[in-house]
């Protein structure tokens, strides 16, 4: 039966990581979503029937598909959609980081930035001009501080925030790719993908 999962590597691998199995009753598995549109998570679902394979292995500990407000302390693998847009996201990625032992770049968001990234050829102030000040919406006018997360300046790939273990591209990853990466982590092997699973889009 896979258990606790010790990161080997210090440094990010692409496209596996080697993992260490120790013996606690079932791996602690979080998902998180960032600056994405959930496509990735909606792929997750897609698993379908292997989700019930999954839970007699994994406990879901953190999800948005769980409603879990807090992230928890000793999770062993942690998938992570979306890039890292504002500094809610940039707060969550460190603290995902601190508490988990595989952090998985999941999706083409989080490995490259893709489409939250768009808005890194424009100039913040155009963009929150364009969106909430001259947009067909009824966004109110002034300050946002306070009432929604601040944008950094650019929107950032998961790894250069913190470091990676995994990177886990596609837009979103098919469920064949996610099973492939996810099944070999909840029993401490190497991420083996095969070349067609490393593409992008
Ligand atoms: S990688 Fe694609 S599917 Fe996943 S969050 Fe980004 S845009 Fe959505």
């Amino acid at each position: 039966m896979p258990n606790r999962i010790e990161p080997i590597h210090p440094e990010p691998t692409l496209p596996g990581a080697k993992v260490v199995i120790s013996n606690a009753p079932k791996v602690r598995l979080a998902t998180v979503w960032l600056g994405g549109c959930s496509g990735c998570h909606m792929s997750f679902l897609d698993l379908d029937e292997k989700l019930l394979d999954l839970a007699e292995l994994a406990d879901l500990v953190y999800s948005p598909i769980a409603d879990i407000k807090e992230f928890p302390h000793n999770v062993d693998v942690a998938l992570v959609e979306g890039a890292i847009c504002n500094n809610d996201h940039l707060e969550l990625a460190r603290q995902v980081r601190e508490r988990s032992k595989i952090v998985v770049s999941f999706g083409d968001c989080a490995v490259t930035g893709n489409v939250p990234s768009l808005r890194n050829a424009l100039g913040l102030d155009d963009v929150l001009t364009n969106v909430y000040h001259e947009g067909p919406g009824k966004a109110p006018h002034g300050s946002a501080d306070h009432v929604m997360p601040q944008l950094l300046p650019k929107v950032l790939p998961l790894h250069q925030v913190v470091q990676v273990d995994v990177f886990l591209p596609g837009c979103p990853p098919s469920p064949e790719r996610i099973w492939a990466a996810v099944s070999s982590l909840i029993v401490g092997d190497a991420v083996i993908l095969e070349p067609a699973m490393r593409t992008f889009g």
